[in-house]
């Protein structure tokens, strides 16, 4: 029987050409020399000879013995000692036949496939019609005489080269020209072996021929022989399959942490197997749902349905928690439903294994088919692939492994989601796909109470907010959006394929999904989410100008009822204010941030009665920050109250030192409308009023006239609590609001402001001035103090002097001022009144 040998067999390179054309040159070779060989020879034949000739043909073709020498292997059969004992005792011809039988039965047995089979046995055929044309060129053969021992081993030594061309030629026809190994090997074997089949022959028929109970010592011997060769056959073997194994092991050691990474492990067990096609099934992990990596050549299939099927019968086999493991399935042996399961696969042979992921889960590895047509998976094979797994496992948790760590790097710990740097990446990807061409939009969303619930309940109930708030975008997003997680309380949706108009759409829906109350730390928070809206190609085509810009429209959000979408107008101002925000808190720290005073004086007596403290911004970037462009950003973000306190502590510390002076002069605080919402005000004024040792009558609170007459403040206690700490409220730029009079007298104020605007045009028209007057009159009707604020020169003054206005405020008076500038103004224009009889301070008035 030919095999070729295994380290000598095939190169790498497969030919799909048919079995039948080696098999068709075989059978025309046999018929060419057998023809004229193999006739049946004249006189009895001994039957029992031919008897012998083919059991021995049966053992010696069941029990191929594989000898390793070095790195190679040789196949060795007792073939020979059985050529040469059925030639000599019974003719070329009977020997054809018990031999061609053997062949045929342990063939059969064996399960070949028809071309292979016919192959074989023609080559049987060729060989002994090739031993036999040498013989009979010897003539008479006496077993005695030298001359035939040489006569036996020239037939053998070219009946094995007459089958070892013809195997070289089907190898060459099948799958490409063997190497100069398969001729090392086949050369020594084609000597090697006829001279030690024809040796044990002579010997073995010289003593059966002097006495036949020699038998009795010699088979036995016989068969020693034979076990020790299969022993050292299954060590070589074993070793073999080792040094493949250490082999595939060090390929599969630098898996790579992606797909490429699958596929490596794949063509490293096609290596090894030296098979047509290995396919690896692994299951879902991590963001990969299951996927099927198959390897081959060019001509087979990329995906074909077996290995991912878990109802496919050869997976389920090698799977099976109970009972599972390697399983070979051939065609020859398989049962009707694994016979379709290899026509799936287009196989004839397929050899399944589970295989284990780091989860512990069960993937499934399958190789199909060897990669020469002569030759087919042993049961060796199925061994070695045992052993690999081990391998193949390391290899996937390796792999596995190294996807994780590269998941963790862009995925955000708590919700899973992407994070921004994946968000990033995936922008880009999408967008460079066709440049300027494809359309996407950016939803950042952000949750407005995120600082306050971390600041008050702590970042376990913050969390939770986060978790409830990803679960909420994740489930009304659009179905192929991408939900990403940035820093902080803040979110952002990816929407492939959508124009501006339709993300904007899509913002809103979100918008009025999310907008929700939320079960967290045992308490109902609202989900308050804000959302700023940028798209591709029309606001950028970068994942950073776009992210910039969805950020940009995010801070706009929060002005605009929650969903904003960008516009290149936001753009100074919002960065500007973006940065401003972040930087109140260190700013006051740093003491950037300042106030100046502006002195108010009495309109009759020209005394200094007040100064108004003004907060200033002097940003080491933007230069002097009007209040104007902060206080209402502190108030957005929630910042008011601690930078009206900082102000409060400044106005009060002046108001000390001028105490300690011992002299009276009021300061005038700004208070905005937030403030008064807050539910401590009462609280932080008095404690700052008693830190400071100064009474309550040294201080005016100015409010602006919107706040004073909004309802929730009327019906409030917070000016009566105010009033009640003994300090003045003062209703700030009157006239710009819609408040009458007659509202003002049911709240505890003492004075109101004519708002600059009034007083600026007073000098030029007519009915400014006429509007200042109406004020002054009803104020004083109402029994309120009036100031008037932005005097800028002499004919304004004089005006609202003759209106009877009470104080004046303005540049003509002086520009607001900081505190060493207010000092030196103050010691130039003003000198000291004593206290008045039963008044605890002495007073500033104007030098004349
Ligand atoms: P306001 O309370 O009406 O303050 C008066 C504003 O008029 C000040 O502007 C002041 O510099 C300006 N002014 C004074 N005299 C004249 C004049 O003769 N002519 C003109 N054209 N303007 C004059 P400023 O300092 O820019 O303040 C603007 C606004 O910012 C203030 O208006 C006030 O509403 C707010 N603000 C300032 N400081 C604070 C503060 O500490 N807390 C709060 N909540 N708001 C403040
Ligand atoms: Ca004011
Ligand atoms: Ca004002």
């Amino acid at each position: 029987m030919v095999d070729a040998p295994s380290t000598a067999g095939a190169p790498r390179r497969a030919l799909h050409r048919s079995p039948w054309a080696p098999t068709l040159l075989a059978v025309v070779l046999a018929v060419a020399f057998g023809v004229p060989v193999l006739h049946p020879a004249i006189g009895p034949v001994s039957w029992w000879v031919v008897g012998l000739v083919f059991v021995g043909g049966v053992v010696a073709e069941s029990v191929p013995l594989h000898v390793e020498f070095g790195r190679e292997t040789y196949a060795f059969s007792l073939m020979d000692l059985v050529l040469v004992i059925g030639l000599l005792e019974v003719g070329p011809f009977w020997t054809f036949v018990a031999r061609t039988l053997a062949l045929l039965v342990t063939l059969v047995h064996q399960r070949y496939q028809l071309p292979k089979l016919v192959f074989n046995i023609a080559n049987g055929a060729l060989e002994v019609a090739l031993a036999g044309l040498v013989l009979g060129a010897f003539g008479s053969l006496d077993i005695a005489e030298p001359l035939t021992w040489l006569a036996l081993l020239t037939a053998l030594i070219a009946s094995t080269l007459g089958g070892t061309l013809l195997v070289s030629t089907a190898i060459t026809l099948t799958a490409g020209p063997p190497g100069w190994e398969f001729w090392r090997g086949m050369l020594a074997t084609g000597i090697v072996m006829p001279v030690l089949g024809v040796g044990i022959a002579i010997v073995v028929l010289i003593l059966v021929g002097s006495s036949a109970w020699t038998l009795v010592v010699v088979l036995p011997l016989v068969i020693a022989v034979l076990l020790l060769f299969r022993t050292t056959a299954r060590v070589g073997r074993e070793r073999r399959t080792v040094q493949q194994v250490y082999d595939f092991a060090r390929r599969v050691e630098e898996v790579s942490p992606d797909e490429a990474g699958v596929r490596q492990i794949a063509s490293a067990v096609r290596e090894l197997l030296n098979a047509e096609r290995v396919a690896l099934w692994l299951p879902p992990f991590l963001e990969d749902g299951p996927r099927l990596v198959v390897v081959g050549n060019a001509e087979v299939p990329d995906w074909y349905a077996g290995p991912s099927d878990p109802e496919d019968p050869i997976r389920r086999r090698a799977v099976d928690p109970v009972g599972g493991g390697p399983v070979l399935v051939a065609s020859a042996t398989a049962t009707d439903e694994e016979s379709a399961a290899l026509a799936r696969r287009g196989a004839d042979e397929v050899l399944g294994a589970p295989v284990v992921t780091a989860a512990g889960e069960h993937g499934y590895l399958e190789v199909c088919d060897r990669r020469s047509d002569l030759v087919s998976f042993e049961a060796g094979d199925r061994a070695a692939l045992d052993a690999m797994l081990t391998h193949v496992n390391a290899a996937i948790r390796q792999q596995q492994l190294l996807t994780r760590i590269r998941y963790d790097a862009d995925h955000d710990a708590l919700t899973g989601l992407p994070n921004r740097q994946r968000l990033a990446v995936e922008i880009d990807t999408l967008l460079s796909a066709e440049p300027g061409d494809v359309r996407a939009g950016l939803v950042f969303a952000s949750l407005d109470n995120y600082t306050e619930v971390t600041d008050t309940l702590g970042h376990a109930a913050s969390d939770e907010l986060l978790l409830v708030t990803a679960g909420l975008l994740r489930e009304h997003a659009p179905p192929r959006a991408l939900v990403a997680r940035m820093e902080g309380g803040q979110f952002a949706v990816l929407l492939p394929g959508l124009s501006l108009p339709a993300t904007e759409r899509a913002a809103r829906r979100l918008r009025d999904a999310a907008a929700t109350r939320a079960r967290v730390a045992g308490l109902d928070l609202d989900v308050l989410l804000t959302f700023g809206v940028a798209a591709a190609p029309v606001h950028g085509d970068t994942s950073g100008t776009l992210m910039q810009r969805a950020d940009v429209a995010l801070l706009a959000g929060h002005s605009s009822g929650g969903v904003a979408s960008y516009h290149p107008v936001l753009d100074q101002q919002s960065l500007r204010r973006l940065q401003l925000g972040t930087e109140l808190e260190s700013a006051m720290a740093e003491k950037q941030i300042t106030v100046v005073f502006q002195p108010i004086v009495d309109t009759r007596t020209s005394d200094i009665v007040s100064v108004e403290t003004l907060v200033r911004w002097a940003h080491p970037r933007y230069g002097n920050v009007p209040p104007d462009d902060f206080i209402g950003l502190a108030e957005q973000i929630g910042r008011i109250g601690a930078v009206t306190d900082y102000v409060l502590d400044l106005a009060l510390e002046r108001c000390r030192k001028w105490l300690d002076q011992d002299i009276a002069l009021s300061v005038a605080v700004n208070l905005s409308a937030k403030c008064l919402a807050e539910p401590d005000l009462v609280d932080r004024v008095r404690a700052a009023l008693r830190r400071h040792g100064v009474p309550g009558s040294l201080l005016t609170l100015e409010l602006t006239e919107g706040i004073v007459v909004d309802d929730s403040v009327r019906n409030s206690t917070v000016l009566a609590d105010l009033h009640a700490l003994g300090l003045r409220l003062s209703m700030d730029d009157f006239g710009t609001g819609y408040s009458s009079l007659s509202q003002l007298r049911q709240l505890p104020i003492d004075e109101l402001k004519i708002d600059k605007s009034f007083v600026l045009g007073m000098s030029t028209s007519q009915s400014e001035s006429f509007i200042a007057r109406s004020i002054v009159e009803l104020a004083h009707n109402l029994g309120l103090r009036v100031v008037a604020e932005g005097v800028e020169d002499e004919v304004t003054r004089d005006l609202l002097a003759e209106m009877g206005c009470d104080k004046l405020q303005g540049f003509l008076v002086s520009r607001p001022l900081p505190d060493d500038r207010l000092e030196n103004w103050l010691l130039a224009r003003t000198g000291v009144r004593s206290a008045a009889p039963g008044a605890p301070h002495r007073r500033l008035f104007v030098r004349s």
